[in-house]
């Protein structure tokens, strides 16, 4: 059973791994935070939430903002456009931002790389970039159950500046067919999306909310339709951790979406949500304590689905 103890000895396990790691590099304002930082909130179907360490610092959601656009583009174009025209669903084993497969593929491998997040940016509807962040953003308080959540502008501002890597995956994706519209507008959501400040206890509501089958359990009101919380789930299970999730797989043993901002969110299916926040990450790009406190609770929990 799960206990306040269990997850306060779990965050003191992880905590040895945040040395280890390093902040996501790339941008000044994900540099610069304190690579210490590590928390920890878990949300049961009961109502019960626990929290260890710092689970209300906010950080920048990243990679996790590719679940809920995933879900936006999936009502917009339909799952069968999506997935048989646009992405494909299975793992690279390259890192999130490779642009080595482009040219021999004739579309992205998966929706949570770079190149496959960008496309799925470029199927959600909205007569401008303005409009489609109000539409992520209005959904993703949803599904946080917090209604305060907002872009962090100096970070969506950096994000835009240094995306080059970003643009060139884009420009060759309308090359190819695969993105239609206007590169720079669909890149500018995309960064945007990419800059929302969430926090370990919001992220833990979401993964509560797609753990029960895109119900909301407080008021029981369908945010997500179940097939597609279920095809998400399996999403994050194969290529929710960049190029690291085959080893997750094995040593931690459940659906998982991380982001460069060092979170990590986890549905365990008719259970609970996890949501986990340490930005000292490993070389994939993961959170490196946050791994070693799901890989504590799952062995002690015997939760692993393997
Ligand atoms: N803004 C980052 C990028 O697109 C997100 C990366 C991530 O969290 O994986 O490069």
């Amino acid at each position: 059973m799960l206990t306040e103890e269990l997850l306060k000895d779990a965050l003191q396990y992880g905590k040895a791994f945040t040395k280890l790691g390093m902040t996501a590099q790339y941008i000044p304002q994900l540099r610069d935070v304190n690579k210490y930082y590590l928390g920890v909130c878990t949300m049961d179907l009961d109502g019960n939430v626990l929290e260890a360490g710092d689970t209300r610092i906010p950080f920048t959601i990243q990679s996790i903002s590719k679940l809920v656009s995933l879900i936006l583009a999936i009502r917009d174009c339909g799952a069968d456009h999506l997935f048989h025209e646009k992405v494909g669903v299975e793992p690279t084993g390259d890192p999130f931002n490779s642009i080595v497969k482009l040219e021999t593929k004739t579309r992205p491998f998966n929706p949570f790389i770079n190149a496959g997040a960008i496309t799925v940016a470029s199927c959600i509807k909205g007569k401008d970039a303005d409009e489609k962040f109000e539409r992520f953003l209005e959904f993703t308080r949803k599904l946080c159950n917090n209604e305060e959540i907002s872009l962090n502008q100096a970070v969506y501002e950096s994000e835009r500046e240094t995306g080059d890597r970003n643009r060139a995956l884009a420009y060759y994706l309308k090359a190819s067919g695969i993105l239609e519209g206007d590169v720079e507008e669909c890149l500018d959501f995309y960064f945007r999306m990419c800059s929302v400040n969430v926090t370990a206890h919001d992220i833990a509501y979401m993964s509560l909310v797609l753990a029960n089958h895109g119900v909301d359990p407080l008021d029981q009101e369908e945010l997500i339709e179940p097939q597609y919380a279920k095809a998400i789930r399996a999403l994050m299970l194969t290529c929710g951790m960049y190029d690291g999730s085959g080893e997750f797989a094995m040593t931690v043993g459940f659906p998982a979406k991380s982001g460069v901002g060092g979170g990590i969110a986890v549905p365990l299916v008719d259970r609970m949500g996890i949501g986990v926040f340490g930005p000292a990450l490993d070389e994939k790009g993961n959170s490196a304590g946050g791994i070693k406190i799901l890989e504590y609770l799952s062995n002690k929990m015997g939760i692993s689905l393997f």
